[in-house]
């Protein structure tokens, strides 16, 4: 008696194969779209009331998918209930939701003669319920990806329950214009990335089925399904099972019932959580305590600027996106720096299993903490991924220490002459200075300038590189070594004084333009300068003094050098 399959026409000699059919003809030849609609009379309806007494228009049909791949038969049962292109497909399509397995992965009564069964443990008994049915043509293993939990390692499933969403489409558009209004650093990160990721949105899922967390504020009545969402305590304060100043979280939230408005029925508590992204979404506020207080709020919302790496363009920089457009129809913060990431010498990612880890402690203990600063802020652009290299660290502690000699040589002529950077003031000595001193107080505005402009667009590596030039080249291997012999010279030579008044403004600059990232050495160079205030971190930070710029002079000393 011969036997009819439809099969996808590129594979028919391997899948008769694997069906072990040797003898076969083609009895028919057609296009997958003219099956499209065909039905079939499901194998196991005997065994799963379910499939006998299901209804639609397309449930047993034929339907066609593109995520379907062009593989084996070219064709695959869809399963509504167990996985997201399926219930996707299904939805499209009316399909009804079916899926019969609880939360330990047993089936369920609406499997029929397969529930209580853990899922996987039925397989064998489904299979051999097929072969006597006579529907099917070939059983193998085949090998590939399957999802298992991150933490045990046990297999999952895909299983539809139902959940909470927050409905992306009435606020995509407005997100969209406000990725564009934040300044974003680099401008990829927004122009690219988080454009990409806003306009590809899908509704949120929001539920979590978890102890810990912000419960779901959503009352529902027992009886005739109507809900609320509570805005505040305020708003549970009659309810039975409340008391004033009651912790909100699980367990006793659980226990606030409200009279249902609709039918006085009980409404209880939608037992969920929120998703711990929401809580990131709304901490700009809800960390000065808004809405039940504003005058923190008032005073320091929006975020200036929020700083993450680039795994946020999905998360923070989402989650807070979505939040602000929600309650103030706008992102909450007005500029975004995405920074890269931290890679072993090797350019991998840092793994113990690769034995390229290092350890931020290991190279702070060789070199200081801001060597490693210095390093890792002026090695490349801050979004930029770094290949960590010691020897870079290196360099950047040479670099202090050669910013620490300069200091030692100052000061040591300094407090034998008893120098006083107050009596005479630098007003007084400014007609004895010499060119090399009016050129290094150019350059020292020069760098001020750079590195103010380098701050404004968080480009600090070529803000540091150029404070880093400046000590080198410009201070240590060009200006101590003029002026050296000045420092020799009698006890209240102008001369002299004119070059101390040089060394002490410029090593002092230096400290407050490198007190952001080299905190220590730079605190200890202003505290053997002046020390007048309680520390440099509470000076001003310096900005240009344009008419002391000579850029004449500067193109005759770049001849001399
Ligand atoms: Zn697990
Ligand atoms: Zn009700």
């Amino acid at each position: 008696s011969a036997e009819f399959l439809w099969t996808m026409e590129a594979t028919l000699a391997t899948v008769m194969a694997r069906g072990g059919v040797t003898a076969y003809e083609v009895a028919e030849t057609t296009t997958g779209d003219k099956l499209v609609g065909l039905a079939y009379a499901h194998p196991l309806a005997d065994k799963v009331p379910y499939q006998a007494t299901v209804t639609g228009e397309w449930v047993h049909r034929v339907v066609s998918s593109s995520t379907v791949e062009a593989e084996h038969t070219g064709l695959v049962h869809s399963a509504p209930g167990h996985g997201p292109e399926d219930f996707e497909l299904g939805q499209t399509l009316g399909l009804p939701v079916f899926s019969p397995v609880d939360g330990r992965g047993h089936f369920t009564n609406e499997a029929g003669v397969y529930a209580d069964k853990p899922v996987k443990e039925a397989d064998a008994v489904i299979i051999e319920d097929l072969r006597a049915a006579n529907a099917l043509f070939a059983a193998e293993t085949l090998v590939h990806a399957y999802g298992h939990c991150w933490r045990c390692k046990t297999p999952i499933l895909y299983r539809a329950t139902v959940q909470w969403f927050l409905r992306v489409a009435p606020i995509k558009a407005k997100m969209v214009d406000e990725v564009r209004r934040v300044a974003w650093y680099p401008e990829w990160a927004g122009a690219a990335r988080q454009m990409d990721w806003t306009q590809n949105l899908r509704d949120w899922c929001l539920s979590r089925q978890r102890y810990w967390g912000i419960p779901l504020p959503i009352w529902r009545c027992t009886k005739c399904g109507h809900w609320i969402v509570v805005g505040s305590s305020d708003a549970l304060r009659k309810a039975q099972g409340y008391a004033d100043g009651m912790d909100l979280h699980r367990p006793g939230i659980d226990r606030v019932v409200l009279p249902c408005p609709r039918c006085r029925e009980e409404m209880r508590r939608v037992p969920d959580i929120l998703d711990v992204w929401w809580d990131s979404g709304v901490a700009s506020w809800a960390s000065l305590g808004y809405p039940a207080r504003d005058d923190e709020f008032r005073r320091w919302w929006p975020e200036d600027w929020i700083v993450e790496g680039p795994d946020q363009t999905r998360g923070w920089f989402n989650s807070q996106l979505a939040a602000g457009v929600v309650a103030f129809d706008r992102a909450p913060y007005d500029s975004v720096l995405m920074h890269g990431w931290v890679n072993g010498p090797d350019g991998r990612q840092m793994h113990k299993s690769l034995g390229n880890v290092i350890e931020p402690e290991t190279v702070v203990r060789k070199f200081g903490v801001d060597a490693l600063r210095f390093y890792m802020l002026s090695v490349n652009a801050l979004w930029d991924d770094k290949t960590f290299q010691e020897d870079g660290v290196r360099n950047a502690n040479r670099t202090l220490n050669i910013l620490w000699n300069v200091l030692r040589f100052a000061t040591t002529y300094m407090v034998l002459d008893r120098f006083d950077p107050t009596t005479p003031d630098f007003a007084s000595i400014s007609g004895h200075l010499r060119p090399e001193d009016r050129w290094l107080l150019s350059r020292l505005e020069g760098l001020k300038m750079t590195v103010n402009a380098e701050f404004a667009t968080y480009s600090l590596h070529r803000a540091f590189r150029s404070v880093e030039s400046f000590i080198l080249d410009d201070l240590s291997r060009w200006y101590v070594k003029l002026v050296r012999g000045r420092t020799w010279t009698e006890a209240e030579d102008r001369d002299k004084l004119a070059a101390y008044h040089v060394l002490f403004e410029t090593l002092r600059t230096v400290a407050v333009l490198l007190a952001p990232v080299t905190p220590f050495i730079a605190e200890a160079v202003y505290q053997r300068l002046d020390g007048k205030k309680l520390s440099v971190h509470l000076l001003d930070w310096p900005s240009a003094q344009e008419e002391r710029l000579q850029p004449d002079l500067e193109r005759s000393m770049s001849i001399v050098q």
